[in-house]
């Protein structure tokens, strides 16, 4: 999988994509990561990429041209199976999604900046639209690393031990069932005492149990959508 990244401040972007599973998953050749400095597009000597908005409202607009110029530059070399935007007003970033997204081959990923991008762009070049939460961000960097983290963790071989991503929450629809590590007696608070029973059936039963009392207990409109 290829991910091209197109931000105004991509070093924003350094730290979230070069550590722990995603740097693997780099080494290993799983995918490429490839960040657009917006502003190798940008207008005239000062390279502009933003402007006043029309109609008088506060704050920058990032302007059409550059936009692109970065986004048929890479079209222009290879097909893209999703030209995203990071934006509030996305369709919003599940992990039906992050599934759905894994299985690409080459995405854009477009980081608005200050009020957000020219419209026109929107409405002409981008394919999808995704935010990652019902609140504002200052930029779509966090957004784009948070969508990369939850995608590439899902290519095979990402995860050394691939039943580990697909026993995550929301893999199966449910929360996680809670987990244990040694040591088994720990200031005297015990692991369940299922957990050391060596019996592969009676474990998966306990851990399906406890899946479904978290998802009720927590989250219980994933169970509506379950049955729905
Ligand atoms: N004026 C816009 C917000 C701009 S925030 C509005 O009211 O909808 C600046 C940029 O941060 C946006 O262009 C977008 O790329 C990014 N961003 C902010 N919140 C986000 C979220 N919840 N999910 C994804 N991207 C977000």
């Amino acid at each position: 999988m290829r991910i091209d990244i197109i931000s105004a401040v991509p070093d924003i972007l350094n730290s979230p994509l070069n550590y722990s599973i995603i740097k693997r998953a780099k080494e290993k050749g799983l995918v490429e990561i490839n960040i657009v400095n917006l502003h190798d597009y940008g207008k005239g000597n000062y390279k502009q990429i933003d402007d006043y908005s029309y109609g008088g409202d506060a704050g920058m607009v990032i302007m059409p041209e550059p936009l692109y110029r970065a986004i048929t530059d890479l079209t222009s070399q290879r097909d893209y199976d999703y030209i995203i935007y990071t934006s509030p007003d996305g369709e919003l970033l599940d992990q039906p999604m992050a599934n759905t997204l894994s299985i690409a081959e080459n995405i854009i990923i477009l980081c608005g900046h200050y009020k957000g991008i020219d419209h026109r762009i929107r409405e002409h070049l981008i394919t999808k639209e995704i935010s990652i939460g019902n609140y504002v961000l200052s930029g779509g960097e966090l957004a784009a690393a948070v969508i990369c983290d939850s995608i590439i963790r899902l290519i095979p071989g990402a995860i050394t031990d691939e039943m580990s991503a697909l026993s995550d929450s929301f893999q199966d629809g449910l929360l996680a069932p809670p987990i244990y590590t040694r040591p088994a007696n720990f200031n005297g608070w015990e692991v369940p005492p299922v957990l050391l029973s060596g019996n592969t059936k009676l474990i998966r039963e306990w851990q399906e149990q406890k899946a479904l009392e978290r998802t009720r207990e927590l989250r219980p409109e994933l169970l509506e959508n379950l049955e729905g």
